[in-house]
């Protein structure tokens, strides 16, 4: 790899693994050499692989795999290699649904695609690959995107949700509007009680918020509670980061997402500036969801756009 490319891929990584999950070893391009795939099971034929980037759900069985995110695409190939190495079947990767956009879940499209995968996802996961753009909190936190290469665009998209039936399952994608992004699905394994919630459910602490994509707290509120209510009370719910979880860490991330946005709310209110509500620290309370990625400032300043922003260009409530 010459010197110019290497260095724009580098970028391109950091500033993806910035928005969205943390570097292990801090600000350095991964060795993706290093990476390995970890693979757990989860419940029946669903499996959660974790390398480098979003976590990954897996369904695999005897019409073949479908994945949920798949990570950068200098490990596409380990991921193949991973699931391969299950013994369960040697079908390919036959669909690649998109829980978003961003590059640590949507990186690998291409591979995916070149190896015959074909993708899915919502609306807006393809507009925004394709035109490219600004990601951030509205604010301090900003990344600019370039448009994505054709191999790398979903292929099939939907509006409002989308059934894959494959391996006796209705594998089902839903779309939640103004979430994490305005492209948001969150992706249901009805029969094993599985849910893939993407990066509206993390577990990092206070989330990334791409308010610049059509994110808003708000939405992210809604959508997770809208989800939750569908769920059974012992699913397996797989985070866009982070470990595998449960219903009531995803009450308890909705409670704090709920409290500190009407903490800002009431701080709006009384015509409190956005530098008052860092000075007064309006966040302390929440304190250990603090992490080196969203900071409580950089949390109070997510809410204040996402409660004062107009939407973005591709904003669809339905
Ligand atoms: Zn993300």
């Amino acid at each position: 790899m010459n010197h110019r490319i290497r260095r724009s891929a580098e970028l391109a990584l950091f500033a993806a693994a910035l928005l969205c999950g943390r570097i292990v070893g801090q600000e350095k391009t991964p060795d993706w050499s290093t990476v390995q795939i970890k693979v757990t099971k989860v419940s029946g034929n669903i499996y959660m692989l974790e390398g480098q980037g979003g976590n990954i759900a897996a369904s695999v069985g005897e019409d073949g795999i479908v994945i949920v995110d798949d990570e950068f695409a200098p490990l596409a190939e380990k991921i193949q290699a991973a699931l391969k190495n299950l013994g369960i079947t040697d079908k390919p990767v036959r669909f690649v649904i998109n829980t978003h956009y961003h590059g640590d879940h949507s990186g690998g499209n291409a591979p995916f695609a070149n190896s015959g995968s074909t993708v899915i996802a919502q609306d807006n996961v393809r507009k925004r690959l394709t035109t490219g753009g600004t990601a951030g909190n509205g604010g301090s936190m900003k990344m600019e995107n370039k448009p994505a290469e054709k191999a790398a665009l979903p292929i099939i998209t939907f509006e409002h949700d989308v059934t894959v039936h494959l391996n006796g399952e209705d594998i089902r994608a839903l779309h939640f509007p103004s979430g994490h992004t305005d492209g948001d699905a969150i992706i249901f394994f009805p029969k094993n009680n599985v849910v893939h919630m993407g990066d509206d459910f993390v577990r990092y602490g206070f989330p990334f918020i791409d308010v610049a994509s059509g994110g808003s707290v708000q939405g992210m509120i809604d959508g997770v509670e809208k989800a939750a209510a569908q769920l059974p009370a012992d699913v397996k719910v797989v985070p866009g980061h982070g470990v595998l979880s449960n219903l009531d860490d995803v009450r308890d991330y909705v409670k704090m997402l709920k409290e500190t946005t009407a903490v800002v709310q009431k701080a709006l209110d009384a015509h409190k500036s956005l530098d008052q509500m860092k000075q007064e620290k309006i966040l302390a309370p929440w304190a250990k969801w603090s992490n080196d990625f969203v900071s409580q400032d950089i949390f109070i300043e997510t809410i204040y756009n996402s409660l004062t922003h107009h939407p973005g260009p591709f904003v669809k409530h339905n």
